[in-house]
């Protein structure tokens, strides 16, 4: 309940409004984030990187209302390209469709990430694209197979609480693809969505040796995005049983179990840690709280 209550509170634009401009919000979210400037992100990446872990870095945002936001978007990320290249960051880079203007015009908004990608691979870098809520899975795969039929260095995620996604990793497969599965992290209706955590967690298990197979033969890259220590185990003893021990990354979030992705790096797991910054950050960091209800506690202490 606490969860679907945190996921419902993230699409209020007045509770959005009204955390933003409270400091104590502003202090609570840092634990999830080392600042609102991509300044700050890059910092983080150069600090992370001295530690053998690479980055992901994504500016907080999603469903744009014009084209003028969405090219600046856009522009905004052919900036964090150049930047990574120049500090020579091994960082990467992950959008969301909706932030490009998805559902302002989807020819335009494929424009956008063809010219992110073709930038990212001209730069050595790679390109992620975020999976959002169920209604926009269609588009997202389709968008993100016209782009990986142009040239490699693009990457999608995958939810494994939806119903659909193991049909969507077996039709992906043949493309060659580069995943990034995950759990899932909005309110989806039980006729989309796995209701019961047990459930998606099996599946979770069951698409990763499916990816891990594919990874092994040469082709797929596999990316799990999971902070479920149990399950990165699992994983890693598939992965040496298949001897396919350096083909496949671990990816969490900043700021969330970094005391393991300091010690999964020192054992020689090829780790990531995405990084979130700017300002719109209310309803990605309530689908932080609602992933662990416990951390409305840490909100409530930094009140005091
Ligand atoms: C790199 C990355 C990219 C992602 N991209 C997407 C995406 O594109 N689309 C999407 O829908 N979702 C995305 N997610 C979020 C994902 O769907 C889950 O909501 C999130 O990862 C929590 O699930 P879990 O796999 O960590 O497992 P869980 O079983 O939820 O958590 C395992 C353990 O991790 C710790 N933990 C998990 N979350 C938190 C938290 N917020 N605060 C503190 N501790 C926590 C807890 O100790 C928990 O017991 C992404 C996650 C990662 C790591």
């Amino acid at each position: 309940m606490a969860r679907s209550f945190l996921l419902r509170a993230s699409r209020s634009p007045w509770l959005a409004e009204q955390f933003r401009r409270r400091a104590f919000a502003r202090r609570a979210v840092r634990r999830f984030m080392p600042g609102e400037s991509l300044l700050d992100a890059l910092d983080a990446s150069a600090e992370l990187a001295k530690a053998s872990m690479g980055t992901v870095l994504t500016q907080l945002g999603e469903q744009v209302r014009n084209a003028a936001e969405a090219e600046d978007v856009r522009d905004h990320y052919l900036n964090v390209l150049d930047q990574v290249r120049d500090r020579f960051l091994p960082a990467q880079v992950s959008v969301k469709l909706t932030h490009l203007g998805l559902d302002v015009d989807r020819d335009t908004c494929l424009r956008h990430v063809r010219a992110l990608a073709e930038k990212a691979r001209k730069e050595g870098c790679f390109l992620w694209i975020d999976m959002e809520e169920s209604g926009y899975v269609d588009a997202t795969l389709d968008l993100y197979r016209r782009v990986r039929q142009e040239g490699p260095g693009v990457g999608v995620c995958l939810q494994a609480y939806l119903r659909r996604t193991p049909q969507d990793l077996t039709a992906l497969l043949p493309l060659s693809p580069a995943i990034r599965l995950v759990k899932g992290a909005y309110n989806e209706p039980g006729t989309v969505a796995l209701p019961r955590k047990t459930d998606v967690d099996a599946q979770y298990s069951t698409l990763a040796v499916q990816l891990l197979d594919a990874a092994a033969a040469g082709r797929a890259t596999a990316v799990f995005g999971t902070h479920d220590l149990p399950l990165i185990e699992r994983i890693r003893e598939q992965a040496a049983a298949r001897k396919a021990d350096g083909r496949y990354e671990v990816h969490m979030l900043y700021g969330i179990r970094s005391d393991a992705q300091r010690r999964l790096a020192g054992q020689g797991v090829k780790v990531r840690v995405l990084i979130s910054y700017g300002s719109h950050w209310f309803a990605w960091y309530m689908r932080r709280l609602a992933e662990r209800p416990a951390n409305v506690w840490f909100v409530v202490r930094s009140l005091f």
